[in-house]
This record gives C-alpha cells, sequence and structure tokens, in this order.
C-alpha cells in the first residue's frame, strides 16, 4: 500500500518562501506574545509541521491537544511519540467528565448521528469548552488551518482576531497538501498513520472516515451532513482580519491533494 508520503510529498515552487514565511510568523508571534501561545493541534499532517518548526527552532509556543474521549487509538499513541520525538509535553484538554456523562446519558452514544444539533451539541461540551480553558491566559494562537481544505477556509489570513481579540495565526493558511507532506518527508515528521489509510483529515473516530479518490480534502469529516454545516466551531470566522507581516498571495500550485 502506498503511504501518504508516496502520494502527496512533492516540491513546487515557491515552497522555500512560503517555508521561511511560515516561520517568521511564528518567530514575530512569540516575540510579541512571550509565555501566552499555544499551538491548538489537532495531530493531524498540518499540526505536526508546526509541531516540528516550534521544537526545530526552539520557540516558546506551548502545543495542545483537545483529547475528547473520541480520539483513534492512533492518535493517541501519537500523542505519546511526538512528545519522545521532541521531548516536549503535550497539553492534553479534556471535557468535563460530568457533562459527558449527563450528555451519553440523555442522548445515547451515538447522538452525533442522529440530528446536526446533537452533533454539535457534542462538539460544544467535547471541543469547544476545552478550547476555552486551553486558551484562557492565552493572547494568541496557532492553527493549521490553511486555504485548500475546503471552501469554508478558502480566505483564511495568516493573522486574524478571534471573538476574544486573542491573535489567531495559521502560517500554513498558503500552503498545499504536497508542501506539507514534502515537509513532513523530508524532516521525518512523525505523524498519523491513518493518514496512509486516507484519512487526510482525522478528527473524532466516529465521525472521520477515509475518502475515496476525487473525494474532497473534507468529506470524510461528518459525512452525513451537508457540506456547509461540516465545522465544529473551533474556527468560527471572524472579521477584521490584521496582519504584523506583508500578506502573501494565496498560492494555488499543487492545490489538488
Ligand atoms: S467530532 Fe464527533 S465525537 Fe467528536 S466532539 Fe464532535 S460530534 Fe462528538
Amino acid at each position: 500500500m502506498s503511504s501518504a508520503i508516496d502520494l502527496y510529498a512533492r516540491e513546487t515552487p515557491g515552497f522555500a518562501e512560503r517555508l521561511a514565511h511560515a516561520t517568521e510568523l511564528l518567530r514575530s508571534a512569540v516575540a510579541e506574545h512571550a509565555g501566552h501561545i499555544v499551538l491548538s493541534s489537532s495531530l493531524g499532517a498540518e499540526d505536526m509541521v508546526l509541531t516540528d518548526l516550534i521544537a526545530r527552532h526552539h520557540m516558546a509556543i506551548a502545543v495542545a491537544t483537545l483529547e475528547t474521549g473520541k480520539l483513534h487509538a492512533q492518535t493517541l499513541e501519537l500523542v505519546r511519540r511526538a512528545e519522545a520525538h521532541y521531548g516536549i509535553t503535550i497539553e492534553l484538554h479534556r471535557p468535563r467528565a460530568e457533562a459527558v456523562v449527563h450528555f451519553v446519558r440523555r442522548n445515547g452514544d451515538d447522538a452525533m448521528y442522529r440530528s446536526i444539533e446533537l452533533r454539535k451539541a457534542c462538539c460544544a461540551l467535547r471541543k469547544l469548552e476545552p478550547l476555552e480553558r486551553m486558551l484562557e491566559h492565552r493572547t494568541a494562537w496557532v492553527t493549521g488551518l490553511r486555504r485548500e481544505q475546503s471552501g469554508e477556509r478558502a480566505h483564511v489570513p495568516f493573522i486574524e482576531s478571534d471573538e476574544h481579540g486573542r491573535s489567531k495565526l495559521s502560517p500554513l493558511a498558503d500552503w498545499s497538501w504536497n508542501d506539507v507532506w514534502h515537509y513532513i518527508a523530508t524532516q521525518q515528521v512523525p505523524y498519523n498513520p491513518l493518514h496512509d489509510a486516507f484519512m487526510p483529515s482525522i478528527g473524532c473516530e466516529p465521525c472521520t472516515r477515509a475518502i475515496a479518490v476525487g473525494e474532497d480534502f473534507r468529506s470524510g469529516r461528518w459525512w452525513w451532513e451537508d457540506e456547509a454545516a461540516k465545522e465544529c466551531g473551533l474556527h468560527v470566522k471572524t472579521e477584521g482580519a490584521v496582519s504584523a507581516l506583508p500578506q502573501r498571495t494565496q498560492n494555488t500550485e499543487g492545490a489538488s491533494a
């Protein structure tokens, strides 16, 4: 079976500049938000690139993830592997146990399949509430959002203000899927083996499936729902993008993964 590296790693024109820009964005953010900045990592391929950049350049950026209680075993194992590889501790932010017990008792363990409202309620208690705690006392956060991931994300800026006035950075906004895997291959970044099983976007186990050739990048997430509903609320759109560095134009080279 071909690995994700075999399938996707390809150097395309402008990669070195995109890498330099992403690194500079992170450095500038560290200078501005020393001790108060976190990478909110899903442990997906993009977030492993960012983890590698942070560790490689000894940047004072905490790495944290939402341990929803519904992650794949492979994702949890990657936490341990990444910690050992980089010599870091990854913060795990879990939902409140009593809220989960109450929700499951009332709605069952498969509530997310029954309605969008129940799915969003599950995301709210397992992801949004723990995210709030992750971001408490922090003035900036880093995400692995990229513009080509979905129509909803097509205009993701490098830096914006979230609804609480924190800086939200997406240093890989203009990276292609080929860029991500080129970096992973050349820097030997640990990654989730589920990417080798045709899961480009990995979330909770009940809400992630493999995609077929030609399907959209995020079609394996909440596949039973309409396209427009497919966000969990972690990345609500905000107005007023700001930038501390010159904005680069959107990269469209190698945009099809
Ligand atoms: S992705 Fe699925 S399992 Fe995870 S929090 Fe959302 S609805 Fe619940």
